[in-house]
């Protein structure tokens, strides 16, 4: 199939070129000159485990454009797929800017029957709006399909290679029968395909976001409550998440989640709610949770400092909003560091990918070095932010030698605390009892 692609960010850039990987000509259109002429290069310009070989492979077999004219694309695509951007307005409403310029090009450029489908995360009625904003300039027969994307980033084309389900928001039987092709090859196994009305897609893709981060929420509370009762909340999660009914997924306390969707989303649903006149409690309830969450650290750091940061070096471990991706957006890692700036702190960071984009908005105000040790170095503090790999498995001997004070904040709760204090650490945790290192033995009595 003739395929094309709006935006070429996480969603769009993958979308494309696996649709390229599996056998379609796609057209992946964008406003950003730069990004574009980077792609047409092979260079793709976010971390995505997989995408640069998915790229580079639609690159060489040709299946895989890359270009700016968006009037080239509506007219070359069967099938036009909007993903650009739909960022959070200054009151939480999703911007949906980007999404009617599209729709206006579209409708003025279409030259036949074409199918539109919405893989941004759009709110509830944005399909019904596009069709009369295309229709406003249409000459031809068209079908505006919500088609919304789950994957998750770090692991973005594994995702769409191998899909929980598809989401198919349409009441057209031949916008079911095209996607149904389109989407065949990945799903060999067993069929994921899931047919509703465009207006219960649009939802379902707001109901799952909030429900994980309400899930995350309710364990970080817990995580609270179980530090102010004395309780191991990792003990709790273990066996919370047993449950079959439960599960151990987004389980997991911390400093509370980050990142392009979930807090944009939670709080566009908030909106869509309060719009037809209902408070969704559990869901504010959840973005409230989440963004007090970081304090809970803080406070920690702030009290092991005796409320005086000034000048104390400080080294951050991890900044992407979460591991295997450089997208910094929303990261709680930031918070972090803009209170550690104010307190005074002086501050190192470090991240295996993330460390540019997070270098554009701090400048020289921050250190930043791609070795943990070399950020730890000197520092009285390592603040554990970000769950990546490379910082589960450190060589503690190592590192406390190179430290000032051998403190460390686990915000992921990644640590074993009990074994750490016996290298010497003090190691405070979410929701798990504070570990101090064993105190010297007494020197014998005199005689
Ligand atoms: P992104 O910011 O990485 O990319 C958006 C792209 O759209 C950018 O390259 C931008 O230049 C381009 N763009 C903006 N306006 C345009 C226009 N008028 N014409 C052509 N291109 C334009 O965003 P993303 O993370 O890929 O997310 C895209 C959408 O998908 C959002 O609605 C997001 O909520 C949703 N989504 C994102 C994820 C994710 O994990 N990132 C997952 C599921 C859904």
């Amino acid at each position: 199939m003739r395929v094309c692609v709006v935006g070429t960010g996480y969603v769009g850039l993958v979308l494309g070129s696996g649709l390229a990987h599996s056998g379609n000509d796609v057209l992946c259109v964008d406003t950003d000159d730069d990004k574009i002429a980077a792609l047409g290069r092979g260079e793709v310009p976010i971390h995505e485990p997989g995408l640069n070989e998915l790229v580079a492979e639609g690159l060489a077999d040709g299946r895989l454009r890359f270009g700016t004219d968006l009037a080239e694309g509506v007219r070359f695509g069967d099938i036009v797929f909007i993903c650009v951007g739909t960022p959070p307005l200054p009151d939480g409403r999703a911007d949906l800017s980007a999404v009617w310029a599209v729709g206006e090009v579209i409708g003025r450029e279409m030259n036949w029957f074409k199918m539109i489908v919405t893989k941004s995360t759009v709110p509830v009625g944005t399909a019904a709006r596009l069709r009369e904003i295309i229709a406003q300039y249409a000459r031809h027969r068209f079908e505006v399909i919500s088609n919304p994307e789950f994957l998750k980033e770090g692991n973005a084309v594994n995702d769409f290679l191998k899909p929980d389900r598809i989401v198919i928001g349409t009441d057209s039987e031949h916008a079911q029968e095209v996607l149904t092709e389109l989407y065949a090859p990945f799903q060999l196994t067993s069929d994921r395909m899931i047919f509703m009305d465009t207006v219960s897609a649009e939802l379902t893709k707001y109901a799952a976001n909030a429900f994980l981060a309400t899930k995350i929420s309710f364990v970080n509370e817990m995580a609270i409550l179980a530090d102010r009762l004395g309780a191991d909340v990792a003990a709790v999660r273990r066996a919370l998440g047993a449950d079959a009914r439960i599960g151990p997924k987004f389980l997991f306390p911390g400093v509370g989640y980050g990142g392009s969707c979930f807090p944009k989303d939670v709080r566009a649903l908030l909106h869509t709610a309060e719009e037809v006149g209902y408070e969704l409690r559990i869901v504010r309830a959840a973005d409230e949770v989440n963004c007090a969450q970081p304090e809970f650290l803080l406070n920690q750091v702030s009290a092991h400092f005796e409320h005086s940061l000034q000048g104390v070096p400080v080294a951050v471990w991890g900044l992407a909003f979460k591991p295997n991706t450089d997208d910094i957006r929303e990261a709680p890692a930031l918070r972090i560091m803009d209170w550690l700036l104010e307190q005074g702190a002086v501050v190192s960071a470090c991240d295996p990918v993330a460390n540019e984009p997070t270098a554009a908005r701090y400048g020289d105000r921050v250190a930043f070095h791609h070795s943990p040790y070399e950020a730890a170095t000197g520092a009285r503090a390592v603040i554990l932010v970000t769950e990546w790999h490379q910082f589960r498995t450190v060589d503690f001997t190592r590192l406390h030698d190179l430290m000032a004070e051998a403190a460390i904040f686990d915000g992921r709760n990644i640590y074993f605390p009990e074994r750490l204090a016996r290298s010497g650490f003090t190691v405070y945790s979410i929701g798990r009892p504070v570990a101090r290192p064993a105190a010297p033995p007494l020197p014998p009595s005199p005689a």
